[in-house]
């Protein structure tokens, strides 16, 4: 009975560490060549996902990739007002630290035996027991799982629901090495997020573990072919930062001063968010974790629920051995409750996050009272 996990992503790679701690063994499907072979960026906020790398017996490591001090934040507005600063001290407990995707990627890879990840391996389709991949091998399975993010090519085969654009549309860019190239900078976003919020555009920087700062902009209301009509010149980071500088009228210096320090990465990304409570008619053979499963609004939740997915997958195959159907059924039952409601939150969360006056609504939800 051989397990199928289509996805080396955070949901896939749980859910085979879970499956490898009770004796069970998984073959993982991975698109990319090698583990390397793709900058993974950014910075992830864990917190309930916590529990599936208990479940994972991966705890105690993960506290050693995590920074509670990236828990602090700063919240102002366009015109540089400061609504709230809240610096993390050093004895807090580590609720909601921040981890480098990468090292938290890398801390699930290392635990998986030798030959789990097969890369370079692009599922296309499945059928009579059998994976197909674009190099045209094939491989058996009992059980799939897909694993393989917002755009999955195996959730097709559970239902006909699709992304949709989210109205939003993100320039990433950022500052290398800030504490060395632009220490004024560096102190003014401080050890967390910096956050400001306003008239249908956000920016959010970010200090990562290896010392740069990310920047998202975020053009609230935007269609989903809003970068040929937006007039960023993608393939010219200078004349990017220029027009990214005049698409924010009116807002203080010093946050255009961060966007004129930023390094030549200029990274676009359209969001895309699957329906909110989406459930499909289970399966036997086939079910799905993380983004493939309930793509929503990334507000915080997603990682955390697909380390989830793949932990309560795993749990539900070791507690039902050879009975495939009893074990996807018992897993999406608690899946589609709990993933609904995060897919809830995060999408009134979105809601609070485009409104006219968004950094008052935010310091209302931080300070509520
Ligand atoms: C900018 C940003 C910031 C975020 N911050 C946070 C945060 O702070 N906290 C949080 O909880 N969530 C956050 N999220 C959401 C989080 O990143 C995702 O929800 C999470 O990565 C989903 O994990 P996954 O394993 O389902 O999918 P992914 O991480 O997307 O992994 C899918 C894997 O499948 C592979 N794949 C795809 N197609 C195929 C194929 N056909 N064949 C084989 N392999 C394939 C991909 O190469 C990839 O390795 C953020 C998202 C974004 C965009």
């Amino acid at each position: 009975m051989s397990i199928a996990i289509v996805g080396a992503g955070l949901g896939g790679l749980a859910l085979a560490r879970v499956l490898h701690v009770n004796g069970i063994e998984a073959v993982v499907y991975e698109r990319e060549a090698s583990r390397h072979a793709r900058g993974q960026g950014g910075m992830l906020d864990i917190h309930s996902g916590q529990r599936a790398l208990r479940e994972a017996g991966l705890i105690d490591e993960f506290h050693t990739i995590a920074r509670g001090e990236g828990q602090d934040m700063r919240l102002l507005e366009p015109d540089g007002t400061l609504l709230l600063q809240e610096d993390t001290p050093d004895d807090a407990p580590l609720d909601r630290p921040e981890v480098d995707r990468a090292d938290l990627r890398a801390l699930l890879l290392d635990s998986l035996p030798e030959g789990t990840v097969r890369w370079g391996h692009a599922f296309t389709s499945a059928g009579d027991g059998l994976l197909r991949f674009a190099d045209g091998a094939r491989a058996p399975y009992d059980l799939l799982v897909g694993a393989d993010g917002a755009h999955s090519r195996v959730r097709p085969l559970l239902t006909d629901a699709r992304p949709a654009h989210l109205g939003q549309n993100v320039v990433e860019i950022g500052i290398p090495d800030v504490d060395r190239t632009h220490p004024d900078l560096a102190a003014m976003v401080g050890r967390g997020t910096y956050w400001v919020l306003g008239d249908g555009k956000s920016l959010a920087a970010q200090r990562n573990g290896d010392g740069r700062v990310r920047i998202g902009l975020t053009f609230h209301g935007t269609a989903e072919n809003w970068f040929a009509t937006s007039g960023i010149p993608l393939d010219d980071p200078a004349g990017a930062r220029a027009r990214l500088i005049e698409l924010l009228p009116g807002w203080d210096a010093r946050f255009t001063a961060l966007i004129e320090a930023c390094d030549d990465t200029v990274v676009p990304r359209s969001l895309y968010t699957l329906p909110v409570g989406l459930t499909w008619p289970s399966a036997p053979d086939v079910t799905l974790v993380g983004d493939a499963a309930h793509l929503m609004p990334p507000v915080g939740e997603g990682a955390n629920m697909a380390l989830l997915d793949g932990a309560e997958l795993g749990l539900a195959l070791a507690a039902h051995p050879g009975d495939f159907a009893a074990a996807v059924r018992t897993y999406e039952r608690e899946m589609f409750e709990r993933t609904g409601a995060a897919a809830r939150m995060s999408t009134d969360l979105q809601n609070m996050l485009t409104a006219p006056d968004a950094a008052r609504k935010m310091l209302a939800f931080f300070q509520p009272g």
